[in-house]
C-alpha cells in the first residue's frame, strides 16, 4: 500500500513538477528526459521511504489517506498558479479567511481531488491490512526504507552533475515535490513559531515624543493606505500604457517608480513594514516587538487600524482597530452597493464615516494629531474582478472566473486592471476627504503596496514566492504621497527634490520612519536615510 501511494503520488501528484521541467530549456533533449526520470525515481524512493515508515496496522490507511488528500489540492495550486510550498505560504494559508478562500475555490480543484485523492482512497480502503507482530513488522517496515534510501542514492549517484546543479540552479523545484513540501512547511513554521519569544512584546524607542509643533501649523493626519497586490508597473502614473490612474493623475501627487517590498506576501510585508529594523534584519530574526503603531500611540498620538482584508497580522494589537463594516447603525448606515450579502465590502466602505471614527477616538489624543492606516482588499487575487462595483470597470471584457489559466491574458489584466483603477478611484476619495480636514489638521496620505503579484509572466500567477526565487513583479511596488500646502510648509519638505527622486530607489523600510517623521514624532531609533521624505527636508 505504501509503495502504491509512494508510486500514485510520486508520478501522477507531481505532475506539475514533472510538467514544468519537461518544458524548461535546461531539460531539453533525451538527456534532460533521462535527468527528469531519474528525479522521478528518487521523488518516488523517497516517499517510499516516507510512507514505509507510516505502515503500521491501524495507522497506514488513515495516514496514506492523509498523504493523498494534502497532494490533490497541492498538484491543483501548484499546477494552476505556479505557487510554491513554504513556510510563508502556509502562515498565509492559515491566515486567509474564509471569504479569501471561497475565491480560490473552483471546479479544477474537484477534479484534482477526484482524480487524485478519491480514486486511489477507494482502492486503498478496499485493501486487506496483513497481522503481523509489532517486531515483524518494524523489521519489514524499515528493511524496506533501507532499501530505498540505497536505491534512492543510487539513482542520484548515476547523475550526480546535473542533480547538484539542478538543486543549485533551480530551488524551487525542490519546494514542489508534493506532499513532502508542505510537511517540511509545516515543521519549519512550528519551528519559527517555538522561536518567538512569549510574553509581552518587546519595546521600541522607548524614548518616542511629539516635537515641538512649528509655528502656525496644526496637528498632523497621516492617512496610510496599506494597499494589497497592487503592483508597480501597472499604475499609468508609472508610466503603464493603460489609464489606470485617471483621478490621480489629476492631482498633485508623488509616485515614487523604483520600490521594493519586503516580502512577496501580506503575512510576511506587512509586520515587516510596521517594524523599524528593515527588510535585511527583520527577516533573520524572529522577534517579538512593538511596532510603529505602538510607537506612535506612546508618543501620544490617536492611531486607529481600519481593516477591510484579512487582519492587521499583528502589527495593531494594541491600538485602537475595527473592521471596515462596523453593524450597520441606524443614525450611519452604510451607502447602498458597498457591501455583499457575504459581508464583503469594497474599499470605499472604508472612507465612509471617517469624522465618525475620528469623533470616537480620544480627543486629547486628536488634538496632538491622528495616523489613520486603512488595510485595503485592493487587488486581492485571483477573483480580481469581485474587487471592483459593475459600474467602475473601465477595462472590458475581464476574466470572471478564478481559474485565471482558464481566461485569455488579455482578460486576466482587464479584471486585474480595473482594481487598480478603483484603488486610483479610493485614494482620490481619500485626498478629497483629507482636503476637508485642512481646516483642523496637516493632512497627508501615504499609500503603499504590500508586495505585487505575477499575471502570468513565466506562467505564474498570485504571489508569495520565496522572496530571493520572486521574480520582479511580485517585489515591485507602488508608493503614492499626497502632502497637503500646510504640511509641505510644517515640515520643511522642498517640493522640486520630491519630484526629483521620482526614480530614487526605496523601500518598505522607510515606512516606519517616514510615519514618525511626518506625524511629528522625535526619537533616537528614526533613520533619516531610510524616510522616503527625509532627503527633501530643507
Ligand atoms: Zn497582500
Amino acid at each position: 500500500m505504501a509503495w502504491y501511494t509512494a508510486l500514485w503520488i510520486g508520478l501522477l501528484g507531481n505532475w506539475p513538477l514533472w510538467h514544468r521541467m519537461a518544458g524548461m530549456p535546461d531539460f531539453a533533449g533525451w538527456r534532460g528526459t533521462l535527468f527528469i526520470a531519474v528525479f522521478a525515481g528518487i521523488v518516488v524512493m523517497v516517499l517510499g521511504a516516507v510512507f514505509s515508515l507510516l505502515a503500521w496496522r491501524t495507522a497506514v490507511k488513515p495516514l496514506l489517506s492523509l498523504m493523498l488528500l494534502m497532494t490533490a489540492p497541492l498538484a491543483y495550486f501548484i499546477g494552476s498558479y505556479g505557487v510554491v510550498i513554504d513556510s510563508t505560504m502556509l502562515t498565509n494559508a492559515l491566515q486567509t479567511d474564509l471569504r479569501e478562500t471561497r475565491d480560490l475555490l473552483a471546479w479544477g480543484l474537484v477534479a484534482h481531488l477526484l482524480l487524485l485523492a478519491v480514486l486511489p482512497l477507494v482502492w486503498l480502503w478496499r485493501q486487506q491490512v496483513t497481522d503481523k507482530a509489532w517486531f515483524k513488522r518494524l523489521g519489514w517496515n524499515l528493511l524496506a526504507v533501507v532499501l530505498a534510501l540505497v536505491l534512492g542514492m543510487g539513482l542520484a549517484a548515476s547523475r550526480t552533475a546535473d542533480l547538484a546543479s539542478t538543486l543549485r540552479n533551480h530551488k524551487v523545484l525542490t519546494k514542489m515535490v508534493s506532499p513532502v513540501n508542505a510537511m517540511w512547511a509545516g515543521v519549519a513554521l512550528a519551528a519559527q513559531k517555538h522561536l518567538v519569544p512569549k510574553g509581552p512584546p518587546e519595546r521600541v524607542a522607548t524614548d518616542a515624543h511629539l516635537a515641538p509643533r512649528a509655528a502656525g501649523s496644526k496637528p498632523p493626519l497621516v492617512l496610510l493606505v496599506v494597499g494589497e497586490t497592487a503592483r508597480s508597473d501597472n499604475f499609468s502614473l508609472n508610466g503603464y500604457g493603460k489609464p489606470t490612474n485617471p483621478e490621480l493623475s489629476r492631482l498633485p501627487v508623488l509616485s515614487y517608480r523604483e520600490v521594493s517590498s519586503c516580502g512577496t506576501s501580506t503575512a510576511a510585508s506587512v509586520p515587516c513594514m510596521f517594524s523599524h529594523l528593515g527588510r535585511e534584519v527583520f527577516v533573520d530574526k524572529p522577534t517579538h516587538q512593538e511596532t510603529l503603531l505602538d510607537v506612535l500611540q506612546r508618543a501620544g498620538l490617536a492611531v486607529l487600524w481600519l481593516d477591510n482584508q484579512s487582519g492587521c497580522k499583528g502589527v495593531c494589537d494594541r491600538v485602537p482597530n475595527a473592521q471596515a463594516i462596523h453593524p450597520a447603525r441606524a443614525d450611519h448606515p452604510l451607502p447602498a452597493g458597498l457591501c455583499g450579502a457575504d459581508g464583503e465590502c469594497f474599499d470605499e466602505a472604508m472612507l465612509h464615516d471617517l469624522d465618525a471614527r475620528i469623533a470616537a477616538l480620544d480627543p486629547q489624543r486628536v488634538a496632538r494629531g491622528v495616523v489613520l492606516v486603512l488595510h485595503q482588499m485592493g487587488s486581492h487575487g485571483p477573483a480580481y474582478y469581485k474587487r471592483t462595483p459593475e459600474d467602475r470597470k473601465p477595462f472590458l471584457p475581464e476574466c470572471r472566473s478564478s481559474a485565471l489559466q482558464q481566461c485569455p491574458v488579455e482578460e486576466v489584466r482587464n479584471g486585474y486592471d480595473n482594481s487598480i483603477a478603483y484603488t486610483d478611484h479610493v485614494l482620490a476619495d481619500a485626498i478629497g476627504w483629507l482636503t476637508q480636514q485642512e481646516g483642523r489638521f496637516d493632512p497627508s496620505l501615504l499609500y503603499v503596496s504590500d508586495h505585487g503579484e505575477s499575471l502570468g509572466e513565466n506562467n505564474l500567477f498570485l504571489h508569495g514566492m520565496p522572496y530571493a526565487l520572486a521574480p520582479r513583479e511580485q517585489k515591485h511596488v507602488p508608493l503614492v504621497l499626497w502632502l497637503s500646502p500646510g504640511t509641505r510648509a510644517a515640515q520643511h519638505l522642498d517640493g522640486d527634490c520630491l519630484t526629483a527622486r521620482r526614480d530614487a530607489p526605496m523601500s518598505h523600510d522607510g515606512l516606519f520612519h517616514t510615519v514618525l517623521s511626518l506625524s511629528g514624532v522625535q526619537t533616537q531609533v528614526y533613520r533619516r536615510d531610510w524616510d522616503w521624505v527625509g532627503a527633501c527636508r530643507r
